[in-house]
C-alpha cells in the first residue's frame, strides 16, 4: 500500500524491496526494535533520521564530539531550516538537561563517540529525554552487539554500516532502527525523508551486507580482543592510549553496565604518540610492518 505501513507489498524498488527488507530485518532483530530501513549511507541515515523529527524553528542537543560528518550537518546545514543545535559534553547530564527548550526535539548522541571514545550514559539520556517528551538518537556504528542502544531507552539508532557491520571496506550503507510508527513514517511516500530525499540502499549491495552480518558477533569480539591488546601493550610501553576498555578510561564503568556480555568493549582506540612526527612515524610503522 502508499500508507507507509511496515508490511508493504513490493510494488517499486526505491520503495521497498525484498532485498532491502532481510537487511533491515536483521538490523531490527540485532537492535530489538520494531523496525528498521536501510540507507545508501550512514550519512543518509543520520539526516534522514533528523530532517523526519525536525520542524523549521526546533532544536537539538547534540555530543560535542560526533563524526565530523554529522558534526558538519547539525553546525552548518542544517540551520538553513531555522534548526538550532547545542553542542556540548554528553557526558555532562546536567549541562544536557540544563540545555533543554521547549522546541528540543532531539538528544542525538553515538553510543561511543567518534572520535574521543567518550561512552554516553544511554539510559540516563533516555530518561532526561522522555520526561521531556524528547527522542534520544543515538549512533551505534563503533559498537554494534556491543551495546543495544535501544534495549537502554534510545527511540532511534542509526548506523553507518560502512564500518563494523558490513566489516570488508567494500560498501558503502546505513540504517535506522526504531519504533514501527516511526519508520512508517520515514517511509511515507507522500513526507518520509527516506522516501523524497532518496537515500535508497541499493539491494544488491543489502544482500552483499546480510552475508557479512553473520559473521558480526564474531569479528566484534576479535576486534575487541585486538584492540585490548593494543591498548595493555601500548600502555605499558608508556604511551597514552584512549580504549574504554582499559580502567582507567573515564566511561570504562559505563560502559560496562551497558554493554552486552562476550564482546568486549570495542575496535576502537586512540592514542597520543607526543607528537606530529612521532605519530605519523607510528601509522608507517603500521603500515610497513602490520603490527
Ligand atoms: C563513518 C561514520 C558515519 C558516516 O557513515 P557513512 O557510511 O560514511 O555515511 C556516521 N557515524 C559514525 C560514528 C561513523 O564512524
Amino acid at each position: 500500500t502508499f500508507h507507509g505501513e511496515a508490511e508493504v507489498c513490493f510494488l517499486y524498488s526505491r520503495h521497498w524491496n525484498p532485498s532491502n527488507k532481510y537487511l533491515a530485518d536483521a538490523m531490527a532483530a540485532m537492535e530489538g526494535t520494531e523496525a528498521a530501513w536501510v540507507t545508501a549511507s550512514g550519512m543518509g541515515a543520520i539526516t534522514s533520521a533528523i530532517l523526519q523529527l525536525c520542524n523549521a524553528g526546533d532544536h537539538i542537543i547534540a555530543s560535542r564530539t560526533t563524526y565530523g560528518g554529522t558534526f558538519a550537518f547539525l553546525h552548518n546545514y542544517v540551520q538553513k531550516f531555522n534548526i538550532e543545535v547545542t553542542f556540548l559534553d554528553i557526558t555532562d547530564l546536567k549541562a544536557v538537561e540544563a540545555a533543554i527548550k521547549p522546541n528540543t526535539k532531539i538528544i542525538y548522541t553515538e553510543t561511543m563517540t567518534n572520535p574521543m571514545l567518550q561512552i554516553s550514559d544511554i539510559p540516563e539520556l533516555a530518561e532526561i529525554a522522555h520526561v521531556k517528551g524528547i527522542k534520544l538518537m543515538v549512533d551505534n556504528t563503533f559498537t554494534p552487539m556491543i551495546v543495544s542502544p535501544a534495549q537502554l531507552g534510545a527511540d532511534v539508532v542509526v548506523y553507518s554500516l560502512t564500518k563494523f557491520v558490513n566489516g570488508k571496506n567494500d560498501c558503502v550503507a546505513g540504517a535506522i532502527c526504531g519504533s514501527a510508527e516511526y519508520i512508517a513514517s520515514l517511509i511515507d511516500v507522500n513526507n518520509g525523508t527516506a522516501m523524497l530525499l532518496g537515500p535508497v540502499l541499493d539491494p544488491l549491495r543489502s544482500s552483499s551486507i546480510l552475508k557479512n552480518m553473520h559473521t558480526l558477533h564474531i569479528r566484534m569480539m576479535q576486534h575487541s580482543k585486538n584492540a585490548l591488546y593494543l591498548a595493555e601493550k601500548l600502555t605499558a610501553a608508556g604511551i597514552h592510549v584512549n580504549y574504554p576498555g582499559l580502567p582507567a578510561h573515564p566511561g570504562h564503568e559505563l560502559l560496562k553496565k551497558m554493554m552486552n556480555e562476550k564482546f568486549g568493549f570495542g575496535g576502537m582506540i586512540s592514542f597520543d604518540a607526543g607528537s606530529a612526527e612521532k605519530a605519523a612515524e607510528v601509522i608507517e610503522m603500521m603500515e610497513n610492518e602490520g603490527v
